[in-house]
């Protein structure tokens, strides 16, 4: 097994791919910029390195700092985590040339898949579903007009570089197309330096759901079930589950197949998520395959009982897969909520501030990732996610209960989270009916926040 794996992140992601190796024994060696230096990833590894200052760009990003950190360090593999550089294949290439095991996919399923207008084209070759639309060039308002009316109104369209919501706009009718192609466009050259655009029909009103797959370098591909993340505002995740209550074992055979076709037409290995749209009728369509371990993947963990990190780890040691299809089973219920340093009463804008006092939330079947202790200052210079409170029960309504119990012990005392918001959500009746898409917050949002914690009580299953 490898000896000693640098983590290439911070944060709780950092912290909870230090626990998996320290259970392993295998020694880590974290990195930190010169902002980071008290954090906990850098007092729980083994050993650590400075590698830049507060600025992502000289440090978290610094391929030349990290692959030297590395090689000083003795070690034999790094670990990219989630953000920074787990997605940047040239950091991959670099790896492999100085002979240190990148604990991912190859740099070329990364390249096929990051680009998501090719990542569409391998899925439509290869037979799974996709969103109609259209992949090729676009190269003159013209062209735009005629696919837009085959395609037909509502659509979207996205950049091939796209992340994050960004590049991304919805057209309601020809008079708008022009001028919002070109917004998406621009922004797309501006966030990622790379304004290529494919147009893909708008699902209305979808559930967000994705299935965790792994493969080794044999062959050997299996699907770990699925994560409804249909909770989210500005088309980032906020409350995720699995599984989904609408998903039936005959829709999750299906969808579970065409994950697995996914990863294999794309020549997968390690651990990644492959994302769909499914609308109200059950048809589901691919959106794109997630190369990296991801937030979420916690979720995944409390019900199947896998460790996703040690998987990882293991592929890329280049060892084939323990487990088969027939091994997973899906057991109870987890929700996570993501815990970020925001005020939804501000439309969620981040802020900042320093722990005077801290409680994490415990007991029975509540599991905390975080980077929070006591003292701990937020910084600007980085992602405002501070915790995920993850809950397993045997039952969603149980988990449902189990989760706002947590979120009543959690303590940030100097620090506004999402905290209470998300506990008022897990009361209102279409969120425990089931009755939610993607556009949940943005439709609920003044609503919840109009209630307080003993309304919300009045609103809910009891
Ligand atoms: P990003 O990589 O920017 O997050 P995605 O392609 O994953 O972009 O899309 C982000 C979100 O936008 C999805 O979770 C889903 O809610 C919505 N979305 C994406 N494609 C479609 C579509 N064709 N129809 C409806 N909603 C979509």
């Amino acid at each position: 097994m490898f000896k000693r794996i640098l983590v290439a992140n911070r944060g709780e992601i950092a912290v909870r791919i230090i626990r998996t190796c320290m259970e392993m024994n295998i020694e880590t060696v974290a990195i930190y910029s010169t902002a980071d230096k008290e954090c906990l990833h850098v007092k729980l590894a083994s050993d650590s390195v400075c590698v830049g200052s507060y600025k992502a760009a000289d440090s978290y990003l610094n391929i030349d700092a990290i692959i030297c950190a590395a090689l000083v360090k003795g070690c034999d593999a790094i670990h990219p985590g989630y953000g920074f550089l787990s997605e940047n294949s040239e950091f991959v290439r670099k790896c492999n040339e100085y002979g240190i095991a990148f604990i991912g996919p190859t740099a070329e399923a990364m390249d096929a898949l990051g680009n998501k207008a090719t990542a569409r084209r391998i899925m439509k070759d290869a037979g799974v579903p996709t969103v109609p639309g259209y992949d090729g060039p676009i190269d003159s308002a013209g062209k735009l007009e005629k696919i837009a009316r085959r395609i037909g109104y509502p659509l979207l369209v996205k950049a091939s570089a796209g992340g994050g919501g960004r590049g991304m706009r919805r057209v309601n009718g020809p008079a708008e197309l022009e001028s919002l192609f070109g917004e998406a466009k621009a922004e797309a050259k501006a966030c990622f330096g790379n304004d290529e655009m494919y147009v893909e029909k708008l699902i209305e009103n979808p559930k967000h759901i994705e299935f965790q797959i792994l493969a080794d370098e044999f062959g050997n591909v299996i699907h770990l079930g699925e994560r409804d993340c249909s909770i989210q505002r500005k088309n980032q995740k906020l409350i995720e589950e699995s599984p989904c209550m609408f998903i039936k074992d005959d829709l999750r055979k299906a969808m579970g197949k065409a994950a697995v076709l996914a990863a294999k037409a794309a020549g997968y290995t390690s651990a990644g998520t492959v994302e769909f749209v499914l609308d109200n009728k059950g048809h589901y369509y691919f959106i794109e395959m997630n190369t990296r371990i991801q937030v979420e993947h916690a979720v995944t963990e409390m019900v199947t009982g896998v460790d996703l990190i040690k998987e990882q780890i293991r592929i890329a040691f280049h060892e084939p897969l323990r487990l088969r299809q027939k091994d997973i089973k899906l057991s109870g219920h987890a929700i996570e909520c993501r815990i970020n340093a925001e005020n939804p009463a501000a439309g969620f804008m981040p802020g900042n501030g320093k722990i005077g006092f801290l409680n994490i939330p415990g007991g029975a079947g509540v599991r905390v990732d975080t980077l929070l202790y006591n003292g701990y200052e937020t910084s600007p210079f980085y992602d405002s996610m501070m915790a995920k409170i993850i809950v397993h029960a045997p039952t969603r309504l149980e988990a449902i209960r189990r989760m706002r119990r947590a979120l009543l012990e959690l303590v940030t005392e100097g620090i506004v989270t999402n905290g209470d918001f998300d506990y008022l959500l897990l009361h209102h009746p279409d969120f425990i009916k089931g009755k939610y898409n993607v556009g949940f917050i943005e439709a609920h949002a003044e609503e919840i926040l109009s209630w307080d914690k003993a309304a919300a009580r009045l609103k809910s299953d009891e």
